[in-house]
């Protein structure tokens, strides 16, 4: 095997970082004070709010994801808190444990880890709460772990038909600038993204866009926090916006990310991820065929554009696929996690990639199902090129 030919990076976070935000990190430090930096910082916060679509506030913290969750956590609420938080797979369970270990008393209706988030819970649960103790509700517009992508405007639509009060707090971290999202048209609240995934970036920053309702209420808040506080992070001074030494590198390879989306256009971009998650689909639904490999999102409607979970058939350990993938074949995918954890495996398809990218990927993935006798359909990789020939580049 050539040690010098490119790795496939294929999961669902960290992704593909382009050469050119590579590139755009190699480089000195500027001193705390350059103008030169607070032009390029301010204006990774201004074009960020494009990418959430709002006119709110956009914080960055140099963190990952979880950061993001615990930004939010401690700017909105107190211990004895109340917060819904559906459940929808793994990732909205973790937040639920971060909740709770910051001492919010956290609902989370048990969901179909198979189906997206049913709303009518949500409403449920709000027409339920007559004494209005639930401050929030907390939902994953992707959850990574199933491979699902739940109506965000639905779940406002809920809460507004219960007439709650409720903030709606939204998890984009797999899905900002991979599917459509209109933070302020969609009246969410706040909303947390991270730079590892259809953001382009190396891990190690979130983003949490916040609008002036949401940063109202969180004045008000006695919760502790410091360097998470949003009030000290609204000064322009970027020693104060940071809370400290601005993480100068992975803003110089977010401010060339950002361009790159600049460029391609972030419907373009919406759209492209669309396509390609089309071709994935294509392929994994021909290998469902045989019976033995399957969806994991049984509605083709909740399916996300950024990740594909394969459910594995008894016998065929989804993680050591995984692994065997990478260590004999170069393409790196994700394992499944939570209660998958052994029995699926998932295809990430989101931030920097083109179709030769996933067709590599597909068709590597394929070879190694040949390779190990793991029954599939055939006619996987055709079926991807005939969706990526009947639609628009
Ligand atoms: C990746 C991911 C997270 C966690 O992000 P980290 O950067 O690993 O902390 C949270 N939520 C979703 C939906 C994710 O995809």
């Amino acid at each position: 095997m050539s040690t010098s030919a490119r790795e496939f990076l294929h999961t669902p976070g960290p992704t593909h970082i382009p050469d050119r935000v590579l590139n755009a990190m190699h480089r000195q430090a500027y001193d705390l004070s350059d103008p030169r930096f607070l032009d390029l910082a301010l204006s990774c916060f201004e074009d960020l709010k494009g990418v959430f679509r709002t006119q709110g506030e956009v914080f960055l913290y140099a963190s990952n994801g979880h950061g993001g969750w615990e930004a939010a956590l401690s700017n909105l609420f107190e211990p004895g808190d109340c917060v819904l938080l559906p459940d929808v797979g793994h990732f909205s369970r973790s937040w639920g444990g971060h909740a709770r270990a910051f001492g919010l008393e956290v609902l989370s209706p048990e969901g179909d880890r198979r189906r997206a988030l049913d709303p009518q819970v949500v409403e449920d649960a709000l027409r339920r709460d007559e004494a209005g103790r639930i401050k929030a509700v907390l939902a994953v517009q992707t959850d990574t772990a199933t491979g699902i992508t739940s109506d965000i405007p639905a779940v406002r639509a809920a809460i507004d038909a219960a007439g709650h009060p409720a903030l709606l707090v939204v998890d984009v971290i797999a899905s900002l600038a991979a599917a459509p999202f209109a933070m302020d048209d969609w009246g969410v609240d706040v909303a947390i993204g991270a730079s590892q995934k259809a953001l382009m970036g190396p891990p190690g920053l979130a983003a949490v866009a916040v609008n002036r309702r949401a940063a109202e209420l969180a004045a008000t808040r006695a919760g502790h926090r410091y360097y998470w506080d949003w009030r000290i992070r609204s000064e322009r001074e970027m020693y104060r916006r940071f809370c400290g030494t601005a993480p100068e590198h992975a803003l110089f390879g977010l401010r060339e990310a950002l361009d790159i989306l600049a460029e391609e256009g972030l419907d373009a971009v919406i759209a492209r991820h669309a396509r390609l998650a089309g071709a994935v689909q294509a392929t994994v639904a021909a290998w469902e065929s045989a019976g033995a490999l399957a969806f994991n999102a049984l509605e083709p409607a909740e399916r996300s554009v950024s990740v594909t979970t394969v459910l594995t058939p008894e016998g065929v350990d989804g993680q050591a696929f995984r692994d065997s993938v990478r260590d004999q074949h170069w393409v790196a995918l994700g394992g499944g996690l939570g209660a998958m954890e052994g029995s699926a495996f998932r295809i990430g398809h989101l931030g920097s990639l083109n179709a030769p990218m996933v067709l590599g990927c597909l068709a590597t993935v394929e070879t190694a199902l040949i390779r190990q006798s793991i029954p599939h359909g055939h006619g996987g990789l055709r079926a991807a090129v005939e969706h990526l020939a009947a639609t628009d580049v």
